[in-house]
């Protein structure tokens, strides 16, 4: 018994040493089983809209409207389906939030974690251009819808997330493809660090940003042949909202560099969600449909206003 032992703990100590640093990482999280694993996106962009609205209007209110507890309030009482739900349902549980709290209800917290990942850096303070009548401009600070649409320019898509695709093997569609021309600008979304930028297989000339709350990681591939991402670009640098990022291209489908094998040109566009660093690669990434979030951001621009004006 004794022997037994000493031989399981040799082998305990050899594979430590032989894996070092992620043996005990991935004991840790084995032992944390906690974090969310799975989120469907899937809140109507009407419904979005009219969320986002009432928090920017009580900005300058004694009492806030928070769209991300309003949105996860209703999720929460109508079991994550929102077919039924009308923009005065939104409004409703808004004034219903001003004085009750909806802890008690089940799942309240799971949606707030889940809709907070996804949309956590989309309403806030930024800081803008403004043209006075003057012609003279100066920067302002404002509250209001901060993500920016990711193509700059007229396009065609559809609700795609989860169709089949067969390149490499057998998977699902993660993402959302919006079909337009060639040279078409790419903007990032939020803004974040670019942790990727290059060659792959499956994306062509792509690139990758993460948000700075670690939580989203935003994927645009197919980018154009010979000048994919706009100049000046690399990997650990920052973009802010609406900056070009790259132009809309076919590259992709091929282990070549710099290859058009994509048959028409599109932005694949996609959003990974990651609570936990394990869930970043492998088999137990989480991506959402976009497709609400594209139709959200390509409507008439949510309201802003203007709080200050920033001294140079
Ligand atoms: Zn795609």
């Amino acid at each position: 018994m004794k022997l037994r032992f000493s031989i399981m703990l040799l082998c305990v100590s050899l594979t430590a040493l032989l894996c070092g640093e992620h043996f005990f990482q991935s004991l840790h999280v084995q032992s944390d089983a906690s974090y969310i694993k799975w989120v469907e996106f899937t809140i109507p962009s009407p419904i979005l809209y009219r969320a986002i609205e009432l928090d920017i209007q009580s900005r300058n209110e004694e009492e806030r409207v928070d769209f991300i507890e309003v949105l996860s309030y209703l999720a929460a009482k109508n079991g994550g389906n929102f077919k039924k739900v009308t923009q005065a349902d939104v409004a409703k549980a808004a004034d219903f939030l001003k004085s009750n709290s909806p802890t008690d209800l089940k799942q309240f917290s799971y949606y707030l974690n889940a809709y907070g990942a996804v949309m956590n850096g989309w309403v806030g303070e930024y800081e803008a251009e403004q043209k006075s009548d003057d012609g003279t401009a100066k920067t302002v600070l404002k509250y209001g819808l901060i993500v920016r649409h990711p193509v700059k320019g007229y396009y065609s898509d559809s609700d795609d997330f989860g169709n089949n695709r067969s390149y490499g093997f057998q998977r699902k569609h993660q993402g959302h493809d919006f079909f337009t021309s060639t040279g078409v600008p790419v903007a990032a979304m939020e803004d974040g660090v670019i942790e990727v930028m290059g060659w792959n297989r499956y994306g062509g000339w792509r690139i990758g940003i993460r948000s700075f709350d670690g939580m989203r990681y935003y994927y645009y591939a197919h980018l154009r042949k010979d000048t994919p991402f706009a100049e000046g670009l690399a990997e650990g640098h920052t973009v802010k909202a609406g900056q070009t990022i790259g132009y809309v291209g076919q590259t992709g489908y091929s282990f070549k560099e710099n290859v058009n094998n994509i048959q028409v040109p599109h932005l694949h566009f996609g959003i990974q969600l990651i609570f936990n660093e394990v869930q970043k690669d492998g088999n137990n990434q989480i991506w959402i449909d976009c497709y609400q979030i594209a139709k959200l951001l390509s409507n008439p621009p949510a309201p802003v206003i203007v709080e200050t004006t920033v001294e140079p």
